[in-house]
């Protein structure tokens, strides 16, 4: 938490003003900005998508903290305003860092590079909405009814230094009713992996995503990743590897199931070791 608080200005005013529908447009998705105000440049503006989108969420208490995704709160199409957005405001970070964006040839594109590679890449996951997982029947006669493991590669990002975090992901279900693609499950654990996260989060945003899209209340997740912020900078640990486990249903209360699970992850360690 940061000592000082500034109240944005945005945020903090005139969310009860009465609306006059003749002297607003609209900005973005569900967000109207006084037309006046679009044309101005007074620094932090209203005509500021993300000012916007941010008062609206603050609003309708919609948490858009840097794991959470918040893709209902923007059309595809706002992204390349946002990026620009975000471009100036990392010019300034790059100013007050005291580096030369002007004569520097490698750190001429660097601001908008950033914020590029936030929404595209490495944040990606908080502004896309969950990746389309068509459910299968699984409900003949001669049904699936075993434990399914698949091994998810994945790159994210900590929340508290930005650093890289890089690992995989093991996801264990017992098949219900319904069954997803293969790679449905390496795309959703990516999707939630592609924002700013702590391990233990994301650990739990996995399983959570998973037995949504599955069905299935008996879902297990274990993560094994490497951290930047561990590895990079502080201990500078260059070794250091962190675990985490998710079990629910039959993996949590039967103990043949989550030994069979994490007899399946050294199955897998042997055919690909991370
Ligand atoms: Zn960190």
């Amino acid at each position: 938490m940061t000592k000082e608080f500034t109240p944005d200005p945005v945020i903090e005013a005139g969310i009860e003003r009465e609306f006059k529908p003749d002297e607003y447009q609209p900005l973005g998705k569900e967000v109207y900005v006084k037309a006046a105000d679009m044309m101005s440049d007074k620094g932090y503006s209203e005509g500021y998508l993300g000012a916007n989108i941010r008062a609206r969420m603050k609003r309708e208490n919609k948490r858009f903290w840097a794991g959470d995704n918040i893709s209902d709160y923007l059309h595809e199409s706002d992204k390349e305003r946002l990026i620009d957005e975000a471009a100036e405001a990392f010019e300034l970070v790059l100013d007050r860092l005291l580096i030369d964006r002007e004569t520097d040839p490698n750190s001429k594109g660097t601001a908008r590079r950033l914020a590029k590679m936030y929404f595209n890449e490495v944040m990606a996951g908080r502004y896309d909405p969950a990746p389309d997982a068509t459910a299968f029947p699984n409900d003949s006669a001669d049904r699936y009814e075993g434990m399914l493991v698949v091994r998810s590669e994945l790159r994210s990002m900590c929340s508290h230094h930005h650093q890289p975090v890089s690992g995989v992901a093991y996801i264990g279900i017992i098949a219900a009713e319904k069954l997803i693609g293969l790679s449905k499950y390496t795309r959703i654990a990516q999707w939630c992996a592609r924002r700013g996260t702590l391990q233990e989060e994301l650990c739990n945003d996995i399983a959570r995503e998973i037995s949504k899209a599955t069905e299935s209340e008996n879902v297990a997740v274990y993560v094994q990743a490497v951290h930047g912020c561990c590895e990079n900078r502080g201990i500078m640990a260059h070794s250091s590897l962190t675990q985490t486990t998710v079990l629910k249903g039959a993996f949590k209360e039967d103990q043949g199931t989550k030994k069979e699970f994490f007899d399946n992850i050294k199955m897998q360690q042997e055919f690909a070791p991370r």
